[in-house]
C-alpha cells in the first residue's frame, strides 16, 4: 500500500514535512519549522507518524519551512538516516547553528519546545548523508520483516543553491516531490531540471498560483526597472532598503545589483550585508564550479560590501545613499529588516523596494501593499505610523510561475497529482487548471493529517 500524510505545509505555505509509506518504506519529505509561529507551535506534530515506518528524512532545501525542525524530527526519531545534497548540509551547518541562540531568546519558559545545543547540532551535521544531483541511492526498510527497497535521487530544482526536487522510485510506485521549485533562471541560479519521465504521483508546490504572470516583467526586465528607480533614489540622495532572506533572495539580488553597477546601469554606491547571508554568500562561491550557475566566474568575494553590524546607529546608514540588504525577507517582528523598516518609513528621501513573495500575514507584505502618505500598522499591536518613504514592490520570485508548474505536470504527465505549499487560492486556480488541461488527472488538495491512499 502507498499512503501519503501530510504532516504540515498544507494548505498553506507552513512547516512543510510530509510522511510517505511506499509498501512499508517510511520516508519523511523536509522537517520544516513555520517562520510565522514561535515555539512548539512552529514544529509540525511528529506525534502522528509515531504508528507509521519511518526509516529515512529527505531534505529539499535550507529554508527554514524545510529545515528548520530537523533537530527535533531526530530527537523524536534518534536512528532515522539523514540525507540532503551537499550544498544544503553546508548551508544547514550554518543556519541551525545561528538558530541556537536565536531559539534560546524566542522560547518562553514554559514552552515545551526546548533550545537545542551546538553539539547536538554538530552531531547532527554529521550524520547527514549527501548526494550529488541526480545519483540515485536505495533506502531500505526492514521494519516488520518488510525489506523493500525505494530508489531516491536528488534533481536541481533551481530554486536556491542546492534545492532539490525529491525523486522515489519503488517498483510498483514513482512519485515525485517538487520542494520550491524555479523553472526560469535567476542572476545566479539556473531553471530546474525536472526528470523527463512518467510518475504515477506528483507532489507539487503552488506558492505563485495564485500570481497572474501576466502582470509580471521578466527578470532581465524587471532588473532595468530596478536600475532605474535605485538611481532615482540614491541621486536624491536616499538610501534604499530592501529586506531579504539570507539564503538564496539575498545571493540573488547582490549578485543582480552588483552586475547592474558594472554594467553602468546603476549608479555605484555602498551595499550594506551581514551576519549569516553573508556565509552562506561564502559557499555559493565555494560551490560555484560544482553546481549549475549562470555566471561560474561571479565570486561574492569580489563584491565590495560594508557590515552592516558595524554600524553604531541607524542615522550612520542613511546619511549617505546606500543600499541595504537585510534580513529576514517578510520582515518579521524583531528582525534587522522589521527594526530598519521602522526607521525608514519616516524618512522622505529613502526607499523601501521589496523583491519576493510576501506572507499576507507578515509586516513585509503590509509594507509591501502601503501606500506613501497613508497610515500603516506593521503589526496588529503596533502604533500607526504615516508611510514617509518611497515603496517599490518587484517581482524577483524564487518560485515557478503557473505556467511553469503546468510545465512541471506536462514533462511527469502523473495520474495523480497533490497540491501543496501553497495558500488555498493558488491550490485552487492549479487544481483548476490541470483538470482542465489534463483530463483524466486526478488532483488533491493536502491536508494536515489526512492520508491520501495512492
Ligand atoms: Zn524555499
Amino acid at each position: 500500500m502507498i499512503r501519503f500524510l501530510p504532516v504540515g505545509g498544507a494548505g498553506e505555505i507552513g512547516a512543510s514535512c510530509f510522511h510517505v509509506d511506499l509498501e512499508g518504506t517510511g520516508i519523511i519529505l523536509d522537517a520544516g519549522m513555520h517562520p510565522r509561529k514561535k515555539g512548539a507551535d512552529s514544529v509540525p506534530n511528529f506525534n502522528m507518524m509515531n504508528d507509521l515506518p519511518v526509516d529515512a528524512v529527505l531534505i529539499s532545501h535550507a529554508h527554514e519551512d524545510h529545515i528548520g525542525s530537523l533537530p527535533y524530527l531526530v530527537q523524536r526519531f534518534p536512528y532515522l538516516r539523514i540525507v540532503a545534497t551537499p550544498q544544503t548540509r553546508a548551508i544547514a551547518e550554518l543556519t541551525l547553528h545561528n538558530s541556537v541562540s536565536i531559539l534560546q531568546e524566542e522560547l518562553a519558559e514554559d514552552d515545551p519546545l526546548r533550545p537545542y545545543t551546538h553539539e547536538e547540532i554538530d552531531l547532527l551535521i554529521q550524520s547527514i548523508e549527501y548526494h550529488a544531483y541526480e545519483e540515485r541511492f536505495d533506502i531500505n526498510s526492514y521494519q516488520n520483516g518488510n525489506n523493500s527497497t525505494v530508489r531516491a535521487s536528488f534533481w536541481d530544482a533551481g530554486h536556491v543553491i542546492g534545492s532539490a526536487g525529491i525523486l522515489l522510485e519503488h517498483d510498483h510506485h514513482t512519485m515525485f516531490y517538487t520542494g520550491d521549485v524555479k523553472m526560469r533562471n535567476q542572476t545566479l541560479t539556473r531553471g530546474a531540471q525536472i526528470p523527463h519521465m512518467h510518475v504515477d504521483t506528483l507532489l507539487l508546490e503552488c506558492t505563485q498560483g495564485a500570481a497572474d504572470p501576466s502582470t509580471f516583467l521578466e527578470w532581465e526586465d524587471e532588473a532595468q526597472r530596478f536600475a532605474q528607480l535605485s538611481n532615482d533614489v540614491i541621486e536624491k540622495g536616499g538610501s534604499i532598503l530592501i529586506p531579504v532572506f539570507a539564503l538564496g533572495k539575498m545571493q540573488e539580488m547582490l549578485a543582480m545589483i552588483w552586475k547592474l553597477m558594472e554594467q553602468g546601469a546603476m549608479v555605484k554606491t555602498d551595499i550594506y550585508t551581514g551576519g549569516i547571508a553573508r556565509k552562506i554568500c561564502a559557499v555559493y562561491d565555494r560551490n560555484r564550479y560544482v553546481v549549475r550557475r549562470m555566471d561560474k566566474e561571479f565570486e561574492f568575494a569580489d563584491v565590495v560590501q560594508r557590515d552592516i553590524f558595524e554600524i553604531e546607529r541607524m542615522e550612520e546608514l542613511v546619511q549617505h545613499p546606500s543600499i541595504i540588504l537585510a534580513t529576514s525577507g517578510m520582515m518579521v517582528e524583531g528582525t534587522l529588516s522589521f527594526k530598519l523598516a521602522q526607521h525608514w518609513l519616516n524618512q522622505r528621501h529613502h526607499a523601501i523596494f521589496t523583491v519576493g513573495y510576501m506572507d499576507p500575514d507578515t509586516p513585509g507584505y503590509r509594507i509591501a501593499t502601503a501606500q506613501r502618505g497613508k497610515e500603516i500598522q506593521l503589526t496588529d499591536f503596533s502604533q500607526p505610523q504615516q508611510v514617509r518613504c518611497a515603496i517599490e514592490r518587484f517581482h524577483f520570485t524564487a518560485h515557478s510561475m503557473r505556467d511553469g508548474l503546468i510545465d512541471i505536470v506536462r514533462r511527469t504527465t502523473p495520474n495523480r497529482v497533490i497540491l501543496i505549499h501553497g495558500e488555498p487560492e493558488a491550490i485552487d486556480w492549479m487544481g483548476f487548471s490541470i483538470l482542465k488541461d489534463f483530463p483524466g488527472t486526478k488532483v488533491h488538495a493536502a491536508e494536515i493529517g489526512k492520508v491520501i491512499e495512492v
